[in-house]
């Protein structure tokens, strides 16, 4: 690579930020950290800045802005932050040229759009932006001309799997469909009754991944592979009988492309993210992710089977809210945040993810989502009758 790019990890003290400064750490002449954000995790921040020297370290909330700025020796050179209007600064600072927006849920939305607005090369881990506002933001990646490169894994496949030329027109470029590969995450072989009892710590125990508490929860109900599905449909303008998901335990091959004349094109690798982050950072090139080489023969086998929407409805939910259109996939996404946090606070059971969801799409009507206004009114009225629907469970127990 020829010069030295300007990163910002948004999200930098979470799994995904985390791998993304180790992939960055690899190439020190090809990469350096312009800008670190995170919610609170002071203690955290202050040794990613310490070891990577950004221009400038973000911290949601002022108090953790101001514990970090005293934690911080002067002479490291760090300006350090707060709150939204910095957080869209370094997304889109002319001296960024790529950003890494990893921030967890929809907080992670108008920093993402902000770099897309920009022009930015966004590596987008924060599915739920485009769950969101998918229309919205791929209008602004049209505009500007960013560089939008899919970091969850299974995106990542299916954009190295379509033809470089046509990958915005998968029919015209003979795609038929998009085989979305799922684990079936921790509870793919438990019962409804074994399911609707589970704790968090369980639904956090992923068989492959290491991930943060809310995308692991969202891979035990398989709403994971329902927002995939919405994000799926936003990056790669499909409809919604193009995507397919198929559930593959071993999480090896992350996603296939299936064509006109028969032929399937998969993407296979042991389960990292640092392989489609550093697909993301280097693309067209490749670079070095420390990530092992792939050992088919000791992986021995591949399996694939059905997901079962009985036991997850989840994934029905997802995909019913794609096919409705409009804020119908916000209201989802705000609703399953709520739903979580409830489930892993103990507040509600596992089963009632998906009940509440259920509550609020019923409640809550959708709306043509013409901008970020209207998106963020829907996102709230449906956190507010998620709310409702938690505590109208906890009153009738
Ligand atoms: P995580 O919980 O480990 O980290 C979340 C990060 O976001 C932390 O740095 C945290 O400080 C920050 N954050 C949380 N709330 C914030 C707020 N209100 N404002 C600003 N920053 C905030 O989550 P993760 O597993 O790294 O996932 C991050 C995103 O990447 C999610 O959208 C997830 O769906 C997606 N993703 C993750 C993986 C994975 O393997 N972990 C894979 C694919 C996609
Ligand atoms: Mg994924």
């Amino acid at each position: 690579m020829s010069e030295r790019r300007w990163v910002t990890v948004l999200g930098a003290t979470g799994s995904i930020g985390q791998s993304t400064l180790d992939v960055i750490s690899r190439h020190p002449d090809s990469y350096r950290v312009f800008a670190l954000a995170a919610n609170q995790s002071v203690e955290a921040m202050q040794a990613l800045c310490i070891k990577h020297q950004p221009r400038y370290a973000v911290m949601t909330c002022a108090d953790a802005a101001q514990a970090l700025r005293s934690a911080l020796p002067e002479a490291l050179g760090t300006e350090v932050l707060q709150g939204d209007s910095a957080l869209a600064m370094i997304a889109s600072h002319a001296d960024v040229d790529v950003v890494m927006a990893a921030i967890v849920g929809a907080a992670g939305l108008p920093s993402a759009l902000a770099a897309a607005e920009a022009g930015k090369r966004v590596l987008l881990a924060n599915k739920e932006a485009l769950v969101m506002a998918g229309h919205l933001f791929m209008a602004a990646v049209e505009r500007s001309g960013a560089v939008l490169l899919p970091i969850d894994s299974e995106h990542n496949a299916i954009f190295q799997c379509l033809p470089a030329n046509d990958r915005a027109q998968p029919e015209m470029a003979g795609v038929s469909k998009v085989l979305l590969t799922a684990s079936g995450g921790p509870f793919r072989c438990w019962s409804s009754e074994d399911i609707a009892l589970a704790t968090p710590e369980q639904a956090c125990a992923h068989p492959n991944w290491s991930m943060g508490r809310k995308i692991s929860v969202d891979s035990a109900s398989l709403m994971n592979k329902g927002l995939e599905f919405i994000e799926a449909c936003w990056l790669f303008d499909l409809r919604p009988e193009q995507v397919e998901v198929v559930v593959h335990p071993q999480s090896i091959v992350h996603s296939m492309v299936q064509y006109r004349d028969g032929s399937v094109l998969a993407q296979l690798g042991n389960p990292d993210m640092r392989t489609p982050i550093a697909h993301g950072l280097a693309w067209p090139q490749r670079i070095d992710a420390g990530v092992g080489p792939l050992d088919l023969v000791a992986a021995g086998k591949l399996d694939f089977e059905a997901p079962d929407e009985a036991r997850f409805p989840c994934l029905r939910l997802a995909r019913e809210a794609v096919e409705q259109g409009g804020t119908s996939m916000a209201l989802v996404n705000a609703a399953n945040e709520i739903a979580v946090a409830s489930f892993l606070d103990s507040a509600i059971g596992f089963a009632q993810i998906p009940a509440i969801i259920e509550q609020v799409v019923e409640r809550v009507s959708s709306v043509e989502p013409d901008d970020l206004a209207v998106v963020k009114k829907a996102d709230s009225d449906a956190r507010e009758a998620a709310l409702e629907a938690v505590a109208r469970l906890r009153t009738s127990h």
